[in-house]
């Protein structure tokens, strides 16, 4: 490699994917610089995935003790929550991994430029640092990996509520808390909330969250809301939001007024690709601002590409991830034609109160694509198997969370193209499924599969 630019690679944006891509790259012997606005690990390290988690291991211990203790004879008493001892424990392990993160980088001789990045010709990137100082880098190839950031709905006082950044900056727990939105981060900021005692209100647009997973796991969840006490209102339209005297924050809806201490906007992220030059230099977006690229995640310049939330790859971090390694496989490791395969099976986890583990079709997206089997007049079409039970944990105690999963198989051969469950451990079960799915595996072969007794997951290889 001749050396005309000053990098070989420049990363812009140390998120999940950009400094994915940017390790691998230094791996293989480029000149990387990783330039990054804010705290190295982006949105699922100090702002996403990894607080959120700490938290939900914080709420599942504390309703474990809540639930289930007592009926196991163990005597205990939660006099208190001290929320900030959480946070603080939860943010001085993101400060490990910080560190942890520095350590990759010094190993894989990757640059870090802290600052603010925008392309001001196809080969050449501005940084301004936090004092104002700006410095021009230039290199061979770029990515632009920038993620994204939460959306606000347009009306008036949508300012007095939070975003999901927000809710991690909290060091004290509210008395109520309001959540708009019907995603992921709705319903697992709904979950943590009321599992830490907090009046948890989750209002839906429409009948229902998660509208796009499999209908009868979101059955259950509204009925492990109810169990917990969140108060679910779907068909909601909401129309201002008010600051009262008393400090709390009302929102006016289609059905009312919701008043609370804490107002959440869980409604969407955008990707983060205002200011980035892109405009400037013509990198072509779409008209919510997502960068578009070929399936080689080249953008419309060969040597420019982008990967993750700011794309319309599916917002998950092992996906940014993957799609930034398999990009520096290819770019400097002579991988051929490398690239993450955007029709690939993708397991994912939401984590509410119980989880919620899912991959592949719903039922109801497998029967518009292959109707319902029959041997005589669909062969290719879909059955569907169901099991219903209590969790061992909770067999023996009073606690009524129940275990719900269902398998979607398809054609005579029933290929499994549908896996979900939601309860206790399924979160941890599904990945090694995804990839029994990857390999095409049939009903068949889960059968031929000996269970392992007494788990949860056994239900998945013994449906009848
Ligand atoms: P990000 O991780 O967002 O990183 C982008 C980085 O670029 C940021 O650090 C930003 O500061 C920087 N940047 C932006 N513009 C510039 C610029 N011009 N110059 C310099 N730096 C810039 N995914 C999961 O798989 N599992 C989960 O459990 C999960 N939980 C989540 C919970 C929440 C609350 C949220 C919001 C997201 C969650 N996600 C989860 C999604 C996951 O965080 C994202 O898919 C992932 O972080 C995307 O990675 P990325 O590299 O595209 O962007
Ligand atoms: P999502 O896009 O997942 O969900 C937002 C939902 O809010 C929409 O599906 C929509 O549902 C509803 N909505 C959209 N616009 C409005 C509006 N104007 N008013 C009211 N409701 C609205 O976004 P999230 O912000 O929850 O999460 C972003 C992404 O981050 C997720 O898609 C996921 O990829 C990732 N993530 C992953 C997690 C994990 O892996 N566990 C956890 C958290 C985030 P409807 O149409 O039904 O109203």
């Amino acid at each position: 490699m001749t050396y005309q630019y000053d990098f070989d690679y420049l990363v812009i944006g140390g998120g999940s994917g950009g400094i994915a891509t940017a390790n691998r790259a230094g791996m293989h012997g480029a000149k990387v610089a990783l330039i990054e606005a804010s705290d190295i690990g982006g949105t699922c390290v100090n702002v996403g995935c990894v607080p959120k988690k700490v938290l939900w291991n914080g709420a599942n211990l504390l309703s474990n003790i809540n639930h289930l203790a007592a009926d196991y004879g163990i005597d205990v008493d939660v006099n208190a929550v001290n929320f900030s001892t959480l946070v603080a424990a939860r943010q001085a392990y993101i400060a490990r991994i910080h560190k942890s993160y520095q350590n990759g980088f010094n190993n894989n001789k990757v640059q870090v430029i802290n600052g603010w990045a925008s392309l001001v010709d196809p080969h050449t990137v501005l940084v301004r640092d936090a004092q104002g100082k700006e410095q021009t880098y230039t290199a061979q190839y770029i990515t632009l990996s920038p993620g994204g950031k939460a959306d606000y709905p347009a009306i008036p006082g949508a300012e007095f509520g939070n975003t999901s950044d927000d809710f991690f900056a909290l060091t004290t727990l509210p008395k109520s808390a309001v959540i708009v939105g019907a995603g992921y981060i709705a319903v697992e900021i709904a979950g943590v909330l009321n599992a830490f005692g907090v009046e948890t209100t989750l209002l839906t647009r429409g009948d229902r969250p998660l509208r796009w997973a499999d209908n009868d796991i979101t059955d259950e969840l509204l009925e492990n809301f109810k169990q917990q006490g969140i108060k679910h209102v779907g068909n909601i339209s909401y129309e201002k939001v008010e600051k009262l005297e008393n400090g709390l924050t009302r929102l006016h809806t289609n059905q009312g007024t919701f008043d609370s201490e804490f107002l959440v906007w869980a409604i969407g992220r955008s990707p983060n690709t205002a200011n980035l030059g892109l405009d400037k230099v013509g990198v072509q977006v779409d008209q919510q601002g997502y960068i578009l690229t070929n399936e080689l995640n080249q953008t419309n310049f060969e040597h420019i590409f982008a990967l993750g939330d700011a794309t319309h790859a599916p917002a998950l971090t092992p996906v940014a991830i993957k799609t930034g390694r398999l990009l520096s496989e290819r770019l400097f490791n002579g991988k051929q034609g490398l690239h993450f395969d955007r029709n690939s099976l993708i397991p994912t986890v939401i984590f509410s109160h119980p989880a919620i583990g899912t991959v592949g079709m719903s039922e109801k997206v497998a029967l518009e694509k292959y109707g319902k089997f029959d041997a005589q007049t669909n062969p290719q079409g879909i059955k569907v198997y169901k099991s219903k039970f209590n969790a061992m944990l909770n067999a023996v105690t009073s606690y009524p969370e129940k275990i719900y999963m269902k398998l979607v198989v398809q054609g005579t051969e029933e290929k499994v193209i549908g896996l979900h469950g939601i309860g206790f451990g399924v979160d941890e079960m599904i990945q090694g499924f995804a990839v029994a799915m990857g390999i095409g595996a049939t009903k068949a072969d889960f059968d031929n599969t000996v269970a392992i007794h007494p788990t949860g997951s056994e239900e998945f290889v013994t449906m009848r």
